[in-house]
């Protein structure tokens, strides 16, 4: 998380998320990125951007029928007509499912003043569910109008060397794909990471369910409706390498882990054991 998404979860939290603002960054990579994280998050269910309900599979999908991305077809210009269709327009039209809808505008700055004119009116009086982040590399590209009526946020990656993860899901993912050849000092670092990235214990062993019956399903030779399709391949090596009865016991261990915290266990600990059990399982194989 970097200082904007920190800022958008504690407003969130609080209940005082406002309706227009301005992400101003070097890279348009990040901001896009950034961006998306903080929608997920907002239209979570749980409100963590959880990775596992119906809302952020959407949106890690890039499907999610509430969160709009305006594009431009002139590499130099956001035109008004551009603006105006899929923007000021298409806000009329209540969420598709969610209790907001959120538009995310990269190259912001290169709206042309009539433009961004045609923005003020929808920056000031927006419906109530109606969000817009503004994505820009500087934010004297805009009219005092449009500044008015905008937070403006930094956005920058934080250094600290690899890329952070879009979400609990994808960061689980990761750590399992490394789960035969990491010693346990890794697996306690990672355990550890995913807490700090905001994912609860509670929820990594949801996740874990839920990744498991996809496992089943693998098992059983079936393909399609997978949740996380984007581990099948990780799942395939699985299926192949564990028996039923392995199978059974992973399966117990993620119930395991379950009650223990359940129980106010330490839900490092909890975590842990479970990885170095299916660990073992794995390698036995
Ligand atoms: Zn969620």
């Amino acid at each position: 998380m970097n200082g904007a998404e920190r800022y958008f979860a504690l407003a969130g939290e609080r209940g005082e998320l406002g309706h227009a603002f301005l992400l101003e960054g070097e890279d348009p990579e990040v901001l896009l990125k950034t961006a998306g994280r903080i929608a997920q998050r907002i239209l979570c269910e749980k409100g963590t951007a959880c990775g596992v309900c119906e809302s952020c599979r959407a949106a890690l999908s890039g499907n999610h029928p509430d969160i709009i991305t305006v594009t431009h077809e002139k590499p130099d210009t956001l035109s008004v007509g551009e603006i105006r269709a899929q923007l000021v327009d298409d806000m009329e039209i209540r969420p598709y499912r969610s209790a907001r809808k959120i538009y995310l505008v990269p190259d912001a700055g290169k709206m042309n003043p009539q433009a961004q004119n045609a923005l003020l009116k929808t920056l000031e009086e927006p419906p109530a569910y109606g969000m817009i982040l503004l994505l820009a590399d500087n934010r004297n590209r805009f009219l005092p109008t449009v500044l008015s009526r905008v937070a403006t946020l930094r956005c920058e990656e934080e250094s600290g060397g690899e890329e952070k993860e879009t979400s609990g899901s994808a960061r689980l993912i990761r750590l399992l794909r490394r789960l035969q050849t990491a010693d346990a000092a890794e697996l306690a670092k990672a355990a550890s990471e995913l807490k700090s990235d905001g994912v609860s214990a509670e929820e990594t062993f949801e996740l874990l369910t839920y990744l498991w019956r996809d496992e089943l399903i693998v098992k059983a030779g079936g393909k399609t409706r997978l949740r996380f399709a984007e581990a099948a391949d990780m799942l395939e090596d699985w299926a192949e390498a564990l028996s039923w009865a392995d199978e059974d016991r992973v399966f117990a261990a993620i119930q395991e882990g379950k009650a223990k915290l359940k129980a106010n266990g330490n839900p490092d600990v909890a975590l842990e054991v479970f990885l170095l059990e299916l660990r073992e399982l794995l390698r036995k194989a």
